[in-house]
């Protein structure tokens, strides 16, 4: 299978540069060139299949010409090495539980399907994982990459300006994950993991990458748990809608992804807070990316949403994904009166995110309340304990493996905010 560039349909590339390169250079996203239509049988089958099992036949057919079924085996059990259960929350309202990794957010789906992807893609030479974080991509990186053969990350962060608990998930681990405390801020950072991916001379000695969101290794394994989902609901002859809390839009890109390959998702549903340019423009406003504004599911304040291209993509015309894709949006106070509400009336206790799916599903089932709809939940409540304490006026408790970091030791090496320094410093580790 060979991968376009959503800029350049004609530019492509094998997977193994795509998944190296993660963006095109011609600052598109790859795309597969073929989308494949799994059989009406293997629908019909879904519910007596494992989550595992599932995972076979989807990645099977995206990347059967590219891996050995082994591999592919390999490639899934690593990835969906946790459940992701779902939960009725409220009649025909269900909610898909993706918080039960590492660190308790759906992005570690994407985290250890791309980590042990590299792995297989480059058996004979190391990779070296360059990431720039302000707390959360670098525990997602870190956990889903730890211990993988032949890929060795680097996590440069600033100095004291991360939350502890996030400080401990990337800089307790060691074997191959290293923590760079950066004497700087996180523009610093990233700034300096910028200027090692441009710099000629280093990129000729050692193999860089950055394992961004945009990648297609973390983006596609995250169509799997949309017909694992579909799977678990009762069988019946109602619509199937699924709303997602977006941000950068990756998350719903990959349900549309699992829909063009035969699941039957009647709806979308892309939930935003008031960072609202794709609601905005499913309503008719022209595509304008603007400055983000902060809100209390901040991991969605994002003013450029960096998958949008693969939307229209998917989709292939405007029209249609206007058709397919209804867009809400909501603020915090909205939010906090939906988590309470829920939470008094079933106990079911809900993060900001989740919560803003949630208000997108039942706004959907205002104009169509004949469906069965499915929320996404893409972090655990005590993640985002402070806000969820505070409209609770109760403590979440933590997970047991999360507050088990807490105990671990930081282990980290401390470097100044000099590009200098930070590039002498990787060609010592060769
Ligand atoms: C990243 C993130 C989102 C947004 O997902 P996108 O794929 O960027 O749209 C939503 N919720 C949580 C908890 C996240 O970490």
């Amino acid at each position: 299978m060979k991968f376009y560039s959503t800029n350049n349909k004609s530019h492509k590339v094998s997977l193994k540069e795509a998944v190296i390169k993660g963006l095109a250079p011609d600052q598109g996203l790859y795309m597969p060139e073929r989308i494949p239509r799994l059989s009406a049988d293997f629908i019909d089958q879904l519910p007596e299949l494992t989550f595992q099992e599932i995972g076979y036949e989807v990645i099977g057919a995206l990347y059967g010409e590219d891996l050995s079924s082994e591999d592919i085996k390999e490639l899934v059990d690593h990835t969906l090495a946790f459940d992701a259960p779902l939960v009725e929350v409220e009649d025909g309202v269900y909610t898909l539980e993706l918080f039960h990794g590492p660190t308790l957010a759906f992005k570690d789906f994407g985290a250890r399907f791309c980590s042990k992807l590299m792995s297989l893609l480059v058996s004979d030479e190391k990779v070296r994982v360059l990431v720039a974080t302000s707390g959360d991509t670098g525990s997602a990186v870190a956990n889903g990459f730890y211990k993988v053969p032949n890929v060795e990350v680097i996590i440069l962060y600033p100095s004291g300006k991360v939350s502890t608990l996030q400080e401990k998930q990337f800089t307790t681990l060691g074997e191959n994950i290293t923590a760079l405390e950066v004497d700087g801020v996180f523009d610093d950072c990233q700034q300096m993991v910028k200027q090692a991916f441009l710099d000629k001379d280093l990129n000729e000695k050692m193999l860089l990458t950055s394992a961004n969101s945009i990648n297609i290794a973390r983006w596609i394994p995250q169509c799997l748990y949309y017909f694992y989902a579909y799977s678990r609901l009762p069988k019946g002859d109602r619509k199937v809608v699924f709303s997602v809390p977006s941000g950068n839009f990756g998350n719903i890109a990959a349900g549309m992804l699992a829909e063009r390959m035969g699941l039957p998702i009647d709806n979308f549903v892309a939930a935003t807070n008031v960072n609202k340019i794709v609601p905005d423009f499913l309503k008719g406003v022209p595509f304008r990316p603007r400055p983000s504004l902060q809100t209390i599911s901040n991991s969605m304040d994002v003013g450029n949403p960096s998958n949008f291209y693969r939307l229209l993509d998917l989709y292939g015309e405007e029209s249609t994904l206007k058709e397919r894709v209804k867009g809400y949006f909501f603020d915090d106070a909205t939010t906090r009166e939906a988590m309470a509400e829920v939470k008094a009336a079933t106990g079911y206790v809900m993060d900001p995110h989740g919560a803003v799916a949630y208000l997108g599903l039942k706004a959907f089932m205002e104009e169509q309340p004949d469906i069965t709809g499915v929320f996404l939940e893409t972090a655990h409540p005590g993640k985002f304990g402070d806000v969820v304490e505070a409209v609770h006026q109760e403590k979440v408790e933590l997970p047991d493996r999360l507050a088990a970091f807490l105990n671990g030791k930081k282990k980290t090496e401390l470097m100044g905010n000099d590009y200098g320094e930070f590039k002498a410093y990787l060609l010592s580790k060769k």
